[in-house]
């Protein structure tokens, strides 16, 4: 890189939000760059896609390139709950599109996408990361530090900050806010899978409640191997004592339908925790910049909405960019930041009825009303913008209302 860089967008990440944005720009005949911290591949978590980011992938034009890595197909996705079963079909679901994503090891998928940038003559610069950024009326001014050490300046008529939970912005201007989601944590491994082949549906992602506040996820790969991770609050991880390791052997132990599958299985590294991951900022816009993906919210991991608000997100906000810089007004409350959050709140509705245990209701009731679960199908398959769903439109009175209505059922009967 040259030490001063003039560019129309500078996109920081070359995660799914940084990637998508970037091409949908660069199509629209702007001129782009990314800057990227890590050298790809890098690990990082968030492993199960949703059907809806499939129509990021595909204007993004990174839908062939994915397709030809052959990952795990995704249909759907299945909640056990003391051995009563939930299954999703994304075929049900209620409103039209795709019916199947993928099942991914980040890795690898985000470096496919990050090389289909290149290739669309998008320069990606690696180990290059965003330290400092300087907002003019017209342009900023972005300081970038290279792995060597040396600082370089990009000059951009705007930013994309799709830096995920590097959350540049937000930590440079001061916007962040705590999230309303209580602290939780995780323990994730990927594991060889020998006894796969015996398993029920060996292939579908799987949530199992290990406790009313503890889930696990199960998500196999394409490779052989699976991803597992538990997530509970910090103190129920306080009980298993000893290494990483020790503790998710004594973990997979606590579960029956894990004991079976992986007791005897290979850890392919160290277990990894994360802690406390749900962040919000005040803002997802400013004068002469954009967030996208986690930099925007994170709210949970038990519905894989991550990567599919991460692309929705990258994809809103490349065509706002691309009308700002052509000239045109851009109402970017109401088109950008209200948009996506409308998407976040149903979201956030069934992630607040799982861990308070209204969803259980609904999941694993004796008689489940078919049109109901196809409803509540298409937002699992992150079709939650759908106002013709009225598990959308009224997310909230909704779930509450079935959840308390079926509690009452049960009680009667
Ligand atoms: C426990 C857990 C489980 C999850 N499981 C799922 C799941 O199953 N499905 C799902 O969809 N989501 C899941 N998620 C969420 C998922 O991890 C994220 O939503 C997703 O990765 C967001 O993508 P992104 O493009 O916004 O950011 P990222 O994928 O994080 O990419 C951001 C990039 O920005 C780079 N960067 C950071 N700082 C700088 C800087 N200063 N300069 C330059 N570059 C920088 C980083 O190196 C990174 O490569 C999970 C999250 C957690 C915590």
């Amino acid at each position: 890189m040259n030490s001063i860089t003039k560019v129309d967008v500078l996109v920081i990440g070359a995660g799914p939000s940084g990637t998508i944005a970037a091409s949908i720009i660069k199509q629209a005949g702007l001129s782009v760059q990314i800057v990227e911290k890590m050298k790809f591949p890098r690990f990082v978590i968030g492993e199960s896609l949703l059907p809806r980011c499939m129509e990021a992938l595909e204007e993004a034009k990174f839908l062939d390139a994915v397709k030809a890595k052959h990952f795990q197909q995704k249909d759907g996705a299945k909640f056990v709950m003391e051995g009563q079963v939930c299954d999703f079909n994304f075929s049900q679901q209620f409103t039209p599109g795709w019916s199947w994503t993928w099942q991914v090891p980040r890795a690898e998928f985000d470096t496919t996408l990050a090389d289909e940038c290149v290739k669309m003559d998008i320069p990606i610069h690696y180990e290059t990361e965003v330290v400092n950024i300087q907002i003019f009326s017209d342009h900023s001014v972005i300081v970038v530090k290279t792995a060597d050490g040396n600082e370089q300046k990009i000059e951009a008529k705007f930013i994309v900050d799709g830096s995920g939970y590097g959350r540049v912005i937000p930590k440079l201007f001061g916007l962040e806010r705590a999230s309303s989601q209580a602290a939780r944590k995780t323990l994730f491994c990927h594991l060889t899978d020998p006894n796969r082949s015996a398993a029920v549906e060996p292939n579908r992602i799987t949530i199992f409640v290990h406790d009313p506040a503890t889930w696990i996820w199960v998500i196999p790969f394409s490779n052989g191997n699976t991803s597992v991770g538990y997530v509970g609050s910090p103190e129920f991880f306080e009980q298993y004592e000893g290494t990483p390791e020790e503790q998710f052997r004594q973990l997979i132990q606590a579960q029956s339908e894990l004991r079976d599958r992986f007791g005897n299985a290979e850890m392919l590294w160290e277990p990894r925790t994360l802690q406390s991951w749900s962040v919000t900022t005040d803002t997802f816009y400013g004068e002469g910049f954009v967030l996208t993906g986690n930099v925007t919210e994170f709210l949970d991991p038990v519905f894989s909405s991550g990567v599919t608000l991460a692309a929705v997100s990258a994809q809103l906000a490349a065509h706002l960019v691309i009308r700002h810089l052509r000239g045109e007004p851009v109402d970017w409350e109401n088109e950008y930041m209200k948009q996506m959050m409308a998407g976040v709140d149903v979201f956030r509705t069934y992630v607040n009825a799982w861990y308070d245990g209204s969803l259980f209701n609904i999941f694993f009731a004796e008689n489940r009303n078919p049109e109901i679960m196809s409803q509540i199908c298409s937002v699992l398959a992150g079709y939650v913008w759908d106002d013709n769903n009225p598990f959308v439109k009224n997310h909230e009175k909704n779930v509450r209302t079935l959840s308390r209505y079926l509690t009452t059922q049960k009680a009667s009967a």
